[in-house]
């Protein structure tokens, strides 16, 4: 575990459309992780298909491009302990009726469907998430906040 993992977390298009944005990057800002990558896109059926290729042949999965496709997606990158496991405990359960209040979809959202956001669920797809959506690399920047969010 190291205070520079990173993990890949996007939010979806209903998260965007619900005016969610504000509230789930403060989320992780509050916690204290460090914001290294920041755009939004509209992703191309193309390339969601890449990004969920382990998912290809799944009933859902013509559903799931269409829906991440239909409108912009906020994609960030965000950096510091346990960023991958953690930010997966701060989105909560892939269903949202499984996800515990206090989570992001368990405070936003009821549908498997519309769970509002995306985020890594290893250290290794989180690599190749970044790598697909910020090719260009991240932006590295040393936080004054650091000594007082890590020992
Ligand atoms: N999904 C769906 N129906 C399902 C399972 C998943 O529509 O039965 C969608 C849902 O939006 C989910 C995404 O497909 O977030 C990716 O599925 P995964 O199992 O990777 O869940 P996640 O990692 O997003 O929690
Ligand atoms: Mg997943």
């Amino acid at each position: 575990m190291s205070t520079t993992e990173r993990t890949y977390i996007m939010i979806k298009p209903d998260g965007v459309q619900r005016n969610l944005v504000g509230k789930i990057i403060a989320r992780f800002e509050e916690r204290g992780y460090k914001l290294i990558a920041l755009k939004m896109t509209q992703a191309t059926p193309e390339h969601l298909e890449k990004h969920y290729a382990d998912l290809k042949g799944k009933p859902f999965f013509p559903g799931l491009i269409k829906y991440m496709a239909s409108g912009p997606v906020v994609c960030m990158v965000w950096q510091g302990l346990d960023a991958v496991k953690t930010g997966r405990v701060m989105l909560g359960a892939t269903n949202p009726l499984a996800s515990p209040i206090g989570s992001i979809r368990g405070d936003f959202c009821l549908a498997v469907g519309r769970n509002i956001c995306h985020g890594s669920d290893s250290v290794e797809s989180a690599e190749k998430e970044i790598a697909l959506w910020f090719p260009d690399g991240v932006v590295q920047w040393t936080s004054a906040l650091e000594g007082w969010v890590f020992e």
